[in-house]
């Protein structure tokens, strides 16, 4: 074992600040890795201020972080993808058991015994895991993911929580050249999900609360914003959309949007209300539509997904900062006040 340099969270109260954790020695499979950016999600604060104490009680200290760009700086004997200097990226996910169907199918994301960055069982310390918001991370390398060359590293870290969460379910509903497709909401996901839907072809319709957004939504290839509160725009749009990527996390009327779907259009929830959503059945049955949900995508296909982005030039929109900023940043984050996400820049922590 040795020390990281690592920001943490002493209990719910308490903002981060400078500490260390533990972390293995690489064994024959890991990869260490020297960590450039970690973005900032919002599960990161939600974990600090164990605000999901529910399902996943928080185990302090905590250091958050599921977003993460790095450098190989060593690797285990029996280690074959990955060597000193490559550039390479960590998501949610550390560890699973390799063995079950969802596995083997390579949607780890599924897999019962899954390990997350942060806050999860560690089999190997017996403690928890410790995430992005560190110098170093040592990682099964089965769980680590290439970064093209060309990519700015800043803007790359996002894609590993927000781009994979946004691009899995545009993949998997098959969204192509010339289909319509909405995206509710315009944060650290939507704006994701607007960049891919564009790249993959389709014409894309932003749907906001905030008329201010329009102008940036254009900016990022939307072809269209409808402002939401405006009944008569949504109107205009009744049985129209092939697919919509529904981003938003506070509590809405999903029968809104359902309505706007053609037949067997489908609508994927990727933010998380804090109450259950009503759901009207006639907005289902008539049309044949769909309601699915997707958590963010499983290893080939996080791969494939940045694979896209160096092929299409994608990267998040960052306002990079300083580790010494987060706490400010979690406060900024709660009034939406990011284009789009902050990345840190792990060179700060000294
Ligand atoms: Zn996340
Ligand atoms: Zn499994």
């Amino acid at each position: 074992m040795y020390n990281a340099k690592a920001y943490a969270a002493a209990s719910a109260t308490s903002p981060l600040a400078s500490s260390t954790i533990p972390r293995r020695d690489p064994t024959e499979h890991d990869v260490q890795i020297q960590i450039l950016f970690c973005g900032i999600c919002h599960s990161d604060l939600h974990t600090v201020r164990n605000e999901w104490a529910s399902f996943s009680p928080t185990v302090y200290p905590c250091t958050p972080g599921h977003e993460i760009v790095g450098r190989v700086t060593r690797v285990g004997s029996a280690v074959t993808k990955y060597k000193a200097g490559d550039l390479v990226a960590v998501g949610c996910m550390v560890d699973s058991d390799g063995t079950c169907a969802e596995c083997k199918a390579g949607l780890e994301q599924f897999c019962p015994n899954l390990t997350l960055t942060y806050n999860a069982p560690d089999k190997h310390t017996g403690r928890v895991t410790y995430g992005g918001y560190s110098d170093s991370i040592v990682v099964n390398e089965h769980f680590v993911l290439r970064v093209p060359t060309n990519l700015d590293l800043a803007g790359t870290a996002p894609l590993l929580c927000a781009g994979i969460t946004t691009y899995s379910p545009l993949h998997r509903w098959k969204v192509t050249k010339g289909q319509k497709v909405g995206v509710v909401g315009l944060g650290g996901l939507g704006h994701m999900g607007v960049k891919f839907a564009h790249a993959l072809g389709a014409h894309v319709v932003v749907f906001t609360t905030s008329p201010s957004k329009t102008e940036d939504a254009l900016r990022l290839c939307a072809n269209e914003v409808v402002v939401s509160k405006n009944a008569n725009e949504m109107q205009k749009h009744e049985g129209s959309f092939d697919f919509i990527l529904d981003t938003v996390s506070a509590n809405h009327d999903i029968n809104a949007y359902l309505k706007l779907l053609r037949r067997d259009g489908n609508l994927t929830l990727v933010g998380a209300p804090e109450k259950p959503l009503a759901v009207d059945a006639f907005s289902l049955l008539l049309g044949r539509r769909s309601l699915s949900g997707s958590p963010i995508g499983g290893i080939p296909e996080t791969q494939e997904m940045l694979d896209f982005c160096a092929i299409n030039n994608i990267t998040a929109d960052v306002e990079v900062i300083p580790i010494q900023k987060v706490n400010e940043a979690y406060e900024r984050l709660l009034k939406s006040d990011v284009k789009y996400r902050f990345s840190i820049d792990m060179a700060s922590l000294t």
